[in-house]
């Protein structure tokens, strides 16, 4: 019988059992009695949500000294990976000043945020602090701070079930799973088409397309979308362009995520005219690794300078666009080019991603080559 599960696009295999977890929340417990049972004290015992809950539940009802419950929330975990950032610590109601606490984990992955909370509780005033997590991955545990009570120790692979999720799925589920990377559908293509204003690329893009079904993701067509429809993101980004300032990296890739957001059905995103910078390039890795993806390949279609001069001033007449005729808007956009556009060359060939194709030929015999590439 097939027993692995899928959620959202990624399967999960059978981890470990719940009566074996069940085995190690007895363990766990029979730990904190000992040191609470006839200590007199009344310590706060602090679940963390959401994903403690489970857990925490079951280690109260075994807990055999008095004590107060309290639960608070952190940010920290986005798709499959930790981000290590504790946002907010939210909820905390209690006064801890000068009280035990004892902090309920789900899972201590880097340790980031359960360090993090110690201290924020030491800042609030708790007099001792002490850690009971069910799983630790003490492969990629690195603090030397001792975790105090550990229900079990795991490989340090992404699980979910008893508890946790994987993007709000996954908690309800009795028995912990692992992360299956083979059988994970993680095959969405993310193209960037790259090379100097009038190499083709918006051409090659249609073609593309057409060809293979992928979202075309243009940032200034989205921004102009965006400005047409006068929504809040549109109406920034307009008065900044009239003021004649850039509209910020973090907007565009905020647009940009919505738009793969938006679109969970196509096999591929091609990227034009983005990034332009290596400060775009390492947002866009960014943003893709919280999505669980990264950049597949930039395409890049590479002509001469005298070519670009050449193309600019043919599309400026067949488009009407009297700016891109003046000599000195073209030398411009082509300094801006080889300054700041073409260090994100480096960037990708730096990840073996960077593959150049000649642009001089017909449309078809382009096309031909980066099809072959892709
Ligand atoms: P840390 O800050 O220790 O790296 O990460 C702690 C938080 O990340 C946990 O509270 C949990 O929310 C999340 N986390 C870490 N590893 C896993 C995992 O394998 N599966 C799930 N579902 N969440 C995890």
């Amino acid at each position: 019988m097939d027993k692995r599960i899928k959620l959202h696009d990624k399967y999960f295999v059978p981890y470990i059992s719940q009566d074996v977890l069940m085995k190690a929340v007895d363990d766990v417990a029979a730990k904190v009695n000992a040191d609470y049972k006839d200590s007199g004290k009344i310590p706060v015992v602090i679940c963390v949500l959401n994903g403690s809950i489970v857990f925490a539940g079951l280690l109260l009802t075994r807990l055999e000294f008095p004590c107060e419950l309290a639960a608070i929330r952190v940010t920290s975990y986005e798709g499959t990976r930790s981000t290590g950032n504790i946002k907010d610590v939210l909820g905390l109601t209690t006064d801890v000043d000068g009280r035990d606490v004892i902090l309920i984990e789900d899972i201590v992955d880097t340790g980031n945020t359960i360090i993090k909370l110690c201290e924020h509780l030491a800042f609030r005033g708790a007099k001792v602090v002490k850690i009971c997590t069910m799983f630790t991955k003490p492969e990629v545990y690195h603090y030397d701070r001792k975790l105090d009570y550990v229900g079990m120790e795991i490989q340090n692979k992404f699980v979910v079930g008893f508890g946790l999720d994987y993007d709000q799925l996954g908690r309800n589920i009795p028995d912990l799973y692992i992360l299956d990377e083979n059988l994970s559908e993680n095959d969405m293509k993310y193209y960037i088409l790259f090379g100097p204003p009038g190499a083709g690329k918006g051409t090659q893009a249609k073609l593309l397309v057409d060809k293979f079904g992928f979202h075309h993701v243009s940032t200034g067509d989205l921004l102009r979308k965006e400005m047409a429809a006068g929504t809040p993101l549109g109406l920034k980004a307009k008065s900044l362009i009239e003021q004649g300032a850039l509209v910020p990296d973090l907007v565009v890739i905020g647009m940009i995520k919505s738009e793969i957001e938006n679109n969970p059905n196509v096999p591929g995103f091609l990227f034009d005219g983005f990034p332009r910078t290596t400060d775009q390039a390492a947002a866009l890795d960014e943003m893709l690794k919280g999505l669980d993806q990264s950049v597949t390949s930039v395409l890049s279609i590479s002509i001469s300078d005298e070519m670009v001069k050449e193309r600019i001033r043919h599309r400026a007449m067949m488009e009407n666009r009297p700016d891109d005729t003046k000599d000195e808007v073209i030398a411009n956009r082509i300094r801006t080019y080889h300054e700041k556009t073409e260090p994100v060359i480096d960037f990708y060939k730096a990840q073996g991603k960077y593959r150049e194709i000649n642009g001089v030929g017909t449309i078809e015999e382009i096309f031909d080559k980066v099809c072959e590439i892709m």
